[in-house]
């Protein structure tokens, strides 16, 4: 509501929680303090970060647990019949049961916090408040979809119609969905397509990254543990030749994936091949993001936002700041403030608490991103970088680059990690540089920095992107209160975390009754 004062909205989180109340009282107190006030969530276990500092350095002590086996095509065919069979019972129990488990699991998600932090922190290279923040967001999808499939389920929608007629309207579930999530969220995107997927009555084979094996196997023994039974969700694990024979099979009737354009492209075109029925695809993308800043923003908070949008979790998330567009009048006070900023992060191993910026996944993505740093470089381009880290030499670091570029059309990709890059706009070219941004087909997040209300309300309305974050950071997205996903390039919607995303996982029934 446009009317609603931001400053009320931002200093009144419990008043928000109570809107949805069915969401933990957990994100909603983002931003990442780890000295956050204590307070309890609804099921009564205290979340705030203090006593739980020792609690996550003892489990950081702990060994990780074995990785999962990769499946095998026979593994898959006999997911595929387990869940066939046990889709018909599945789908007829009540909404409520489902929901039920939902909430058990949100429950068990907590209870084992520290646990899961130290897998993704180790096996992810997550920071300690990243992974804790992880933790939170799995919680919420889990209460969210629960409190949305009951809403949605429980009663069927009365519809008009002549005397002596009842004309109703109901949602049921389609089948058996394959769920295909990023190691970047490894915990909480994992959770949340099978969460949405499950209470409204799909069987689900889910495959994590391979990368991310470890938290997805302890998470679907929490799935069991809250109930979900085990022909009902089958965790496959291996590579995109898992993926691809997954999506090929004949028992799916339907994909939630997250991860790279061109797999969703290839995902889409296997299920266009298949005979039989149309299979839904959703998929969730890349991004091309920009950030507009204009010369009335205010540098230090400007500062601030593109240092935790452009830097933290090592850039990667899908709805990072690649592009700050920055008028050309602030541009050298906003820059320098920013290469301040940068010498202060601390990169390095995640494992200890002081570090911003941790590992990036995996060695091809450091190759790929120091290549074109280096590519970057050689062009002459102003830049500047983050201190190496000082102790780490083990890991697969990128230090966090800045580079000042002529228009986004310089960069021919998204660059998935710790790199920004800078365009200076003149204040008579808001026309051309919005043109600009949204020109690359990319649609997940925009970001503004302006003091002018009328501007901010003009960028928004012209923004062709999913999500729009105006005078503040443009990543986080909270279930609940920030639906999240693009359009175009960036993905099919409905968002994530959102009123509308169970429908895509749903069928609906008329029934019409002459009484
Ligand atoms: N939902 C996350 C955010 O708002 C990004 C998810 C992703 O990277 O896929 O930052």
């Amino acid at each position: 509501d446009p009317d609603v004062p931001i400053s009320e909205v931002v200093r009144d989180p419990v008043a928000r929680v109570k809107e949805f109340d069915s969401i933990a009282h957990t994100s909603i107190l983002r931003p990442n303090d780890i000295f956050l006030p204590e307070r309890e969530n609804s099921s009564g276990l205290d979340l705030s970060w203090k006593p739980h500092l020792e609690k996550v350095q003892e489990a950081l002590d702990k060994e990780l647990p074995e990785a999962p086996k990769d499946a095998t095509e026979k593994d898959i065919d006999k997911a595929f019949e387990k869940a066939d069979k046990a889709y018909f019972d599945w789908q007829a129990r009540p909404v409520k049961d489902r929901a039920d488990m939902l909430v058990v699991t949100a429950d068990l998600l907590e209870k084992h916090k520290t646990e899961l932090m130290n897998i993704l922190i180790k096996e992810a290279g997550k920071s300690w408040s990243d992974a804790n923040d992880e933790v939170r967001e799995a919680v919420d999808f889990c209460r969210y979809y629960a409190a949305q499939a009951r809403k949605m389920m429980s009663e069927p929608i009365d519809l008009p119609g002549p005397v002596g007629e009842t004309n109703q309207l109901s949602y049921g579930s389609r089948g058996t969905f394959v769920c295909i999530s990023p190691w970047n969220f490894s915990l909480a995107i994992f959770t949340g397509q099978i969460a949405a997927a499950l209470v409204v009555g799909n069987c689900v084979l889910a495959k994590p990254a391979e990368q991310t094996p470890r938290i997805a196997q302890r998470t679907t023994e929490l799935f069991y543990e809250a109930g979900i039974p085990n022909e009902v969700l089958s965790l496959i694990v291996g590579d995109g030749k898992i993926g691809g024979y997954l999506t090929a099979h004949d028992g799916v009737d339907g994909v939630a994936f997250t991860g790279g354009t061109n797999t969703a492209g290839l995902i889409n075109k296997t299920l266009a091949d298949k005979e039989g029925a149309i299979i839904p695809l959703i998929a969730e993308t890349g991004g091309q993001n920009c950030m507009i800043v204009d010369g009335t923003a205010l540098p230090e908070q400007v500062t601030d936002d593109v240092i935790s949008s452009a830097f933290l979790s090592a850039g990667q998330r899908c709805s990072a700041t690649r592009v700050l567009y920055v008028q050309a009048d602030i541009a050298d006070r906003v820059i320098k403030m920013i290469k301040g900023a940068m010498d202060d992060l601390v990169v390095g191993n995640t494992e200890s608490l002081s570090t911003d910026v941790g590992p990036v996944i995996d060695e091809k993505a450091q190759n790929a991103l120091n290549g074109h740093i280096e590519k970057m470089k050689a062009s002459g381009r102003p830049w500047h970088a983050s201190p190496y880290p000082k102790t780490p030499t083990d890991g697969t670091f990128v230090v966090p680059h800045m580079f000042e570029i002529d228009s986004i059309d310089d960069l021919e990709k998204e660059h998935f990690g710790p790199i920004l890059h800078v365009v200076r706009f003149k204040a008579k070219e808001v026309s051309k540089t919005l043109e600009e941004v949204f020109s690359t087909g990319y649609g997940l997040t925009f970001g503004i920095h302006t003091r002018i209300e009328n501007r901010w309300k003009m960028l928004a309305k012209r923004a062709l992107v999913g999500n729009v974050y105006v005078n503040r950071n443009m990543v986080g997205a909270i279930v609940g209160s920030q639906p999240f996903g693009g359009q175009g390039l960036s993905g099919t919607g409905f968002k994530a975390g959102g009123p509308n995303y169970l429908l895509r996982f749903m069928t609906e029934k008329s029934l019409s009754v002459n009484t």
